[in-house]
């Protein structure tokens, strides 16, 4: 028999730079999709009371297995045990969201007697699944994000194949046996694992439907240009720089408590990360120091042990990045006030990928380590004259996915929160992210497509069928 994969790519548990399993990189997603197309009209055709119940079962054998899935999803990403345990309490809320289904197709509109000359015409709006979608995920949240998508397309009636990052494959394989012990038809969730090329044979194959993407920019906008070009809908979750911009009125603990800790969670490896502290006047003489006592504090270390709050990044070639781009910055003027290039691991964890809390002073707007995503555990300061020129600052860089003021004066925040362009808006939180029966969202380069995740995606996953009817 033919082997099914030709190559196959290594996977680590970063905290040790070990490689813990290797992943098939399949040679064509054929087979996955055919089953996902043979399984859609019997599972479309269930009753969505049906559908639920398989939902259900899920949510009850995830709810079991938490402590299980946190500790795989640690060890495959290298965030720590509760920052796993934080995704699971999301995607357990993405099935909570799911589980309103009927009620969320129910939407439907019908107007009574609309054609002036044939009175008895009326017409209506329903919501029909549309068959199979491809879900392309990113390694930061190899759970959570899989389930933004999954629960919603199936329960409404549509079939998926996954294919989750090949850094951190792990969990989502976990994840896919919970989907099949919940009883879940065959075909109705598949995996296929693989790099880039496995995605886009997936995008193009001509039974998907559609691409729910999520991951960094540089691919998301190949994704959407590819989906496009075959006639598929796109819903394209991208990359980021979240200003965080503090007001000279801030409460001193709680912002610097918020922020501190805000840039640091999963070493800065999240979308909704903070990616620039603008300091606006006096807010720069006041917070610099406490914020720097802070994060000095922040414990990092190997992800599975207690006591650890920070752990390290994904891969060697994220380590090696995130240095890059720090020692670019400090050669364009930035000042390290914490500098974690010199971090040394523990003993025992010497080949682990880890970075120590960076903080940089005297960033420009202009830098790259001030436009670019950083991906990892580096806190850049930016200093502004006034209000004014911090909502510059915050505007300035070609992301929009989330933006955050520290200030105790309403009139800042309220004009903060209409005059800047992005998605998901923080008043005194450093990461502002929607619980899922809000759309999740994103402007500028940080998203492309028309409706987001989370429940935006009830429209995406499904298509409204207008329905004219007489009867004599
Ligand atoms: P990535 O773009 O490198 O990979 C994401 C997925 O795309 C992976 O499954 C990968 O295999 C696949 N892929 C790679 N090349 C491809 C191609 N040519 N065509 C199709 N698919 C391809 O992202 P990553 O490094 O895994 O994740 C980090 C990025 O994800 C960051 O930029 C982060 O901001 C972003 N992110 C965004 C959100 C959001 O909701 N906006 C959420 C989480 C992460």
């Amino acid at each position: 028999m033919e082997p099914e994969h030709d190559r196959s790519l290594p996977t680590y548990d970063p905290g040790l730079g070990r490689q813990i399993a290797e992943v098939p990189v399949a040679k064509s997603v054929d087979d996955a999709v055919n089953s996902a197309a043979a399984a859609f009209e019997k599972w479309a055709s269930l009753p969505v009371y049906d559908r639920l119940q398989y939902l259900v079962r899920l949510k009850i054998l995830f709810e079991q297995r938490l402590d299980e899935l946190a500790r795989l999803i640690a060890q495959n990403v290298g965030k720590t045990v509760s920052e796993a345990h934080g995704e699971l309490r999301r995607a357990l809320e993405a099935i909570d969201m799911a589980l309103a289904t009927p009620h969320l197709m129910a939407d439907v509109k019908k107007v009574m007697n609309v054609a002036r000359t044939e009175p008895e015409i009326d017409m209506e709006t329903v919501k029909e699944p549309l068959g199979v979608f491809a879900v392309i995920t990113p390694f930061n949240f190899p759970v959570m994000i899989p389930m933004w998508f999954i629960p919603l397309a199936v329960t409404l009636g549509d079939t998926v194949v996954l294919k989750p990052s090949e850094l951190d494959p792990i969990p989502a394989l976990y994840l896919a046996g919970l989907f099949a012990e919940a009883g879940y038809p065959p075909g109705v969730v598949n995996v296929v694992l693989g790099d880039g090329s496995t995605a886009e044979q997936l995008i193009k194959h001509k039974d998907v439907v559609g691409v729910a993407f999520v991951g960094s920019t540089r691919v998301g906008s190949q994704v959407y240009a590819l989906a496009a070009s075959h006639g598929k809908r796109a819903l394209v979750g991208a990359g980021a720089k979240n200003p965080v911009v503090v007001m000279p009125d801030a409460p001193m603990e709680q912002t610097v408590e918020n922020v501190a800790t805000g840039f640091f969670v999963m070493a800065g490896q999240r979308c909704l990360a903070p990616g620039n502290l603008i300091l606006v006047g006096d807010a720069y003489r006041k917070f610099k120091e406490p914020l720097v006592e802070r994060v000095k504090r922040i414990r990092v270390g190997y992800q599975l042990l207690d006591g650890t709050d920070m752990g390290p990044l994904v891969s060697a070639a994220a380590r090696r990045r995130v240095m890059e781009m720090v020692e670019r910055a400090v050669a364009q003027g930035a000042k390290p006030l914490l500098d974690g290039r010199s971090f040394q691991p523990p003993r025992g964890y010497e080949e682990g990928f880890y970075l120590g809390a960076t903080v940089l002073d005297s960033v420009a707007i202009d830098m790259e380590i001030a436009q670019e995503e950083v991906f990892g555990p580096v806190l850049p300061i930016i200093y502004a004259e006034d209000f004014e020129e911090a909502l510059e600052l915050a505007n300035a860089t070609r992301y929009g996915n989330a933006a955050s003021i520290f200030t105790t004066s309403g009139k800042y925040a309220r004009e903060f929160a209409r005059r800047v362009n992005a998605g998901n808006i923080g008043i005194n939180m450093s990461i502002a992210q929607p619980t899922p029966h809000f759309p999740f969202g994103g402007r500028k380069q940080s998203f492309f497509g028309v409706l987001h995740a989370q429940v935006d995606a009830v429209d995406f996953f499904t298509d409204r069928k207008v329905i004219m009817q007489r009867w004599w």
